[in-house]
């Protein structure tokens, strides 16, 4: 009997990839704002047209991309940002796995217009289900612009599964917020069938976290922070007389990367001691700088979640800076608190 085993073509591997990477509009929102992110831009334009179904557009101002690397982005496992193994361990960029844009161009329709600073010209591509519709050069302010449309159109399974718009907007919505809180030196907005959702200026942290949630966070938040060799920690704890009924807004951050983890929430959690009861949480927005050696990323596709080397020490050193910050705030709760 003759051999059976063959290499998969690439648009089938990158279908089978883009089911990890890719679950729903928001995974190719985020993953699009990450990409804008690393190319050091400033402004950052998000549009959406039927909860993504139809439309998710990235605008950036960033680096842009030559032809080839325009073209070459497209490929799976293609980076600009690791080189060698030794990478993975000191991470500095949202993006390294090459994994993004090639998922994303396997299950939808892509338009891609870029140009790097000081070219008269940039390029388009238009790419569908892995396959190159067109190539040529156009003229288009510096930076990059990628359409998305009709996500998951060659695979309606996933595409009969998505969620009703509200839910696939909340979704989308989440991920901006996560992106935007974790950077509030760049400038972001956001577009839904035609209408502002977002407008937000560069600022500092706090006026970032009031542009995203409202005026009233000026009075709830008291300022956190400590440095240590193992973690340097800012951020804001909500006071506990704004305690929620559910889990509020409450956001980790490691190197301006948003992450879950149960553990660390429990330890703020656990600084409100006797001032919360069970079944009231605080809000918290707490940004961990960590020396990237001393983590890992890349233990899930999507990199919410990481691993951290030392997490009891992290553990005890956020439920002490909360609770001191706490501590203050108790002794004069009418102190300014504004930064
Ligand atoms: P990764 O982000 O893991 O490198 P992606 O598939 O998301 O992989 O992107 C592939 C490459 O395309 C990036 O490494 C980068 O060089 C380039 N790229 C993607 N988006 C942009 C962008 N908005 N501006 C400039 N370059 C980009
Ligand atoms: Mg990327």
């Amino acid at each position: 009997m003759s051999d059976i085993i063959h290499l998969l073509p690439d648009s089938v591997a990158n279908q089978i990839a883009a089911g990890e990477v890719i679950q729903r509009p928001a995974s190719a929102v985020k993953e699009l704002l990450e990409n804008a992110i690393d190319a050091g831009s400033d402004t950052i334009t998000l549009v959406i047209k039927d909860a993504g179904k139809a439309l998710i557009q990235v605008i950036d101002n960033g680096s842009g991309m030559s032809e080839t690397d325009a073209r070459l982005s497209f490929e799976r496992h293609a980076t600009s940002k690791i080189s060698c193994a030794d990478d993975l361990f000191n991470l500095n960029t949202k993006g390294f796995r090459g994994e993004a844009l090639a998922s994303i161009a396997a299950i939808a329709q892509v338009e891609l217009k870029t140009k790097k600073e000081g070219l008269d010209l940039g390029s388009k591509i238009l790419i569908e289900g892995s396959e190159v519709k067109e190539q040529e050069p156009c003229s288009a302010p510096k930076g990059t612009s990628f359409s998305i449309k009709n996500l998951f159109f060659n695979v309606p399974a996933r595409r009969n599964f998505l969620k009703s718009n509200p839910i696939e907007i909340k979704h989308i919505i989440d991920e901006f917020q996560r992106v935007a809180l974790a950077h509030p030196n760049i400038a972001f907005s956001m577009y839904n069938a035609e209408n502002e959702v977002f407008n937000l200026k560069k600022g500092s942290f706090r006026q970032r976290i009031v542009g995203v949630f409202g005026e009233k966070y000026n009075q709830k938040l008291v300022p956190v922070a400590e440095s240590t060799d193992i973690v340097t920690i800012d951020g804001f704890v909500s006071k506990p007389e704004f305690a929620k009924k559910t889990r509020g807004e409450q956001y980790f951050f490691v190197n301006d990367r948003f992450i879950k983890n149960a553990y660390l929430n429990h330890a703020v959690q656990n600084a409100y001691d006797q001032l919360l009861s069970k079944d009231q949480f605080p809000s918290y927005f707490i940004n961990l700088k960590i020396d990237p050696s001393k983590i890992d990323i890349n233990i899930h596709p999507t990199k919410t979640e990481i691993k951290f080397e030392d997490e009891r020490s992290i553990y005890a050193i956020i439920r002490t800076s909360v609770k001191q910050a706490l501590g203050k705030y108790n002794i004069s709760p009418t102190l300014d608190f504004e930064q």
